[in-house]
Parts: C-alpha cells; structure tokens; sequence
C-alpha cells in the first residue's frame, strides 16, 4: 500500500521538492495549509493537484490532531517557518508560536493518537548562531543569534523531548543554506541570480549589494529534501547536520552568476553598506560526515552547477514574460 505523508510548509521552497520526490516515490501528499493560505497552493505549480490539501490553523490543536487521526501518516515532515531570517526581529512572539507552537502540537497528536508515524523536523544551522568551531557537525553547541534560530532551537528541542519521553520516531536535519530556482527573491543568491540575467537582457545596469564578504555553506534544495527522506528511512531516529561542507563567499557567488552570462561583475556591482547586516554569523559550515556515513547522503549539485541552474531559470522567465521585465528594472 502507498505510504502516506503530510507535509507542512507544503508551499516553500522545500515543500515543492519535497512533495516531488515523494510522488516520485509513490507515497499519497497530504499539505497541511491554514484556510487563509489556500491561495498559496498554485505555487506547486504541476503539483498542485497532486496534493491533498488538509486546511487548518497552525495554532488549532484539536484541528491538528483530527487531520493526525483521519490521515494516519506514516510520515510528518514539518517544515513550515517564516522563511526569512530578518523578518523574525519584526514579530518574535509571531515567530515562536508558528515554528515552535506548529512542531509541538504534532509531536503532540501524533502521541495522542498512538500511531507509528515518523516525524522530521526542520531545524536550521540558524540554531548554531555565534559558533565558537568550525565547521560544525551533531556534537557542536548551539548558542541562536536571533528570534527565528531561538524558536527553531525550541521546536529542536520539543522533538527531542517527544522521543525521549515518548519513543516516538522523531528526528531532525541540522541544514544549511539551501537555494534553488524557487527561492523568493530576498535571498542573495536569487537576488544576485536575477540581477545577472536581468543585465544580461539590458533590462538594468547596476545591482546593489551587501557584504561581498560575507559565507555561507549553499546547497541545493533538491539535494537536501533526499536527506530528510532518508533521515526517516533509517533504522534509528537521529539528528543529521545536512550541508556541503564548502564555504563561497557572496563576492564568489556574485562571479560565478554573472560568469554564467559573459559579463564582468565589478562593472555592474555597486556595494552599499547600508545592506551590512548588523548580526552577520561566524564561518557557518557544515561538517556532513555522519549523514555520508549512516544515510549514504552526498549533494550532487555543485555551487556552480547550482548558480547555473538558477541564472538560466531566470533567463528563461524573463525571455518569456514568466517575470514582467518591468519588476525587475
Ligand atoms: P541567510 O541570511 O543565510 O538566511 O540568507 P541570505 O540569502 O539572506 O543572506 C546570505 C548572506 O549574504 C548574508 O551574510 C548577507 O549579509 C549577505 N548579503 C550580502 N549582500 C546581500 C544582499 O544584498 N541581500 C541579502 N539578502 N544578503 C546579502
């Protein structure tokens, strides 16, 4: 029979690749969205109907615990979260109910309904925050940086508890940055992606940007839902540091895009220091050993194949009105 999964954050980046490989894989997806996200669904684009969508609030835990009951899912990948970090400062409070509240009321039904479902939740190299090794793997110490790590350290934790506690099969992956064709605009790799092609096509000059100097550990999303997929396959439930183990600097990022489209970057770039941030982390780097050796997991994107990937994406959507060229000027 096909095993049945229900995913959370259905609608991000990761839920999109996530939900992929397991209809590739033959499992029944299940989203959970709140009724006010409906909306949000189209952008699962050829999923989208491929999905059953169960529609309940994130702070509705008797709503929770029904779809738990009625669904009975082998597995619950919880990924919902505000998906950008500097926004957590504007509602703290907002931030740790959705990541912590979320995580917890499903560790909870799932106990309550006495079900062997595995849980995996979506924690976050955020959780190291001011690290004092590097790089960092299951045994480094966590000390957050900001309201969206604190919360995701809590949701860490719950898990932890509920298997402690309870037996349940709950686990974690410890990931890194991860960036793809479908991350929002926000994030310098799209940001500097789309900036690329948009020169290219003439549609803008210049581009304004942060700390060149700034790294980060850039993975490629498709690469880091297998782990998660895996984490639950495995015989023991585990936490997993999931990243590439390379660092590349924003200025490295910002040549290898506009490498892509035969343009010399330092012509186009303008630095602005008023996009520094302020709580700019420590050499945030993966050591990713223990999910090569107990779940067999290696990225198979390489940076510069990732970079690639995301540059002619956005070719592609300018050239065919996907983005209106007028956004983008
Ligand atoms: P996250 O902060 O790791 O979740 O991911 P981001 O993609 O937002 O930022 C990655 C890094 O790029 C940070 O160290 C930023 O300081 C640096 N950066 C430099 N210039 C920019 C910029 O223009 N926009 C953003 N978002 N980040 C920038």
């Amino acid at each position: 029979m096909a095993k049945t999964a229900l995913i959370t954050g259905i609608t991000g980046q990761d839920g999109y690749y996530l939900s992929r490989l397991l209809l590739q894989k033959g499992y029944r997806v299940a989203g959970l969205l709140p009724p006010d996200r409906q909306a949000s669904l189209t952008k699962l684009d050829e999923l989208a109907s491929q999905i059953q969508v169960c529609s309940v609030a994130w702070t509705d835990a008797a709503g929770l615990l029904k779809v738990v009951e009625q669904l009975q899912p082998n597995e619950i990948y919880n990924l919902a979260a505000p998906s950008f970090v500097p926004d957590s400062w504007n509602d703290p409070l907002g931030t740790l109910d959705l990541v912590t509240g979320t995580a917890t009321r499903l560790l909870t039904a799932v106990r309550q309904v006495g079900i062997d479902t595995r849980f995996y939740q979506a924690s976050s190299s955020e959780m190291f925050g001011k690290v004092d090794r590097s790089p960092q793997d299951e045994e480094t110490p966590f000390c957050p940086m900001n309201p969206y790590a604190a919360a995701k350290l809590h949701a860490h934790w719950s898990m932890v508890h509920h298997r402690q506690r309870y037996g349940l099969f709950a686990c974690s992956g410890i990931l890194y940055n991860h960036e793809s064709e479908r991350r929002p605009p926000n994030f310098v790799t799209r940001k500097v992606c789309l900036a690329a092609a948009s020169i290219k096509l003439g549609l803008r000059d210049t581009l304004e940007m942060g700390n060149l100097d700034a790294k980060r550990d850039w993975g490629y999303a498709g690469d880091h839902v297998e782990a998660m997929w895996r984490m639950l396959q495995a015989s023991e439930p585990e936490e997993y540091v999931i990243g590439t183990g390379q660092l590349h600097s924003v200025r490295e990022l910002v040549a290898a895009a506009f490498d892509c489209v035969g343009l010399d970057w330092t012509r186009h770039v303008v630095v602005n220091p008023q996009l520094f941030r302020p709580d700019e982390h420590f050499q945030l780097v993966a050591n990713p050993t223990k999910a090569k050796q107990n779940l067999g997991w290696e990225p198979q994107v390489s940076f510069e194949a990732l970079i690639e990937k995301m540059v002619l994406k956005d070719l592609e959507r300018l050239q065919s009105g996907a983005i209106k060229p007028s956004t983008v000027q």
